[in-house]
């Protein structure tokens, strides 16, 4: 099935792979960063590789995922779409559930991560677990946190 936002799916990957040649060639004279950005770059053309070949096949995969790895936090802001929801915040699918669909994200060709919440460092085990998939390009939302 092709997707029907084809065209906003080019522009952020065009978008993404702008950021990423940017952030390498700035970074081209550090070794250490230069290296992180080339491993990133080669991981995002075998990623759309892959769903390039899955689209063949009549799957579509998408470049990015949005996980919301819980309902808690640790504010109560007055227009919180979490809590305007009434989600459950008890009921959070266990850290290897995720740990497994991170996986398989990745293996599937979704290499960018936007982990939301809630209050993402709520889940610490999670956060581990994902920063350790070093193909997957992450973003976490944790802005909010306070510190005891
Ligand atoms: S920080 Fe986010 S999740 Fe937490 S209460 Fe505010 S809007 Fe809701």
């Amino acid at each position: 099935m092709k997707p029907t936002h084809n065209k906003e799916i080019k522009k952020f990957s065009r978008q993404l792979s702008g950021v990423i040649f940017n952030q390498w060639s700035r970074n081209l004279f550090r070794r250490k960063e230069s290296l992180f950005w080339l491993k990133t770059i080669k991981s995002q053309i075998i990623a759309r590789k892959i769903r390039k070949s899955a689209l063949s096949e009549g799957t579509f995969v998408p470049p990015v995922a949005v996980f919301s790895i819980t309902n808690r936090c640790n504010l109560s802001c007055k227009g919180c779409y979490a809590n305007a929801q009434n989600r459950d915040i008890q009921n959070e699918m266990p850290a290897g559930r995720i740990a497994s669909l991170i996986s398989e994200l990745s293996d599937c060709g979704t290499r960018v991560m936007i982990i939301a919440g809630g209050e993402p460092l709520m889940r610490p085990v999670v956060l581990h677990e994902a920063a350790s998939h070093q193909e997957m390009i992450l973003n976490i939302s944790f802005l909010v946190f306070q510190l005891p």
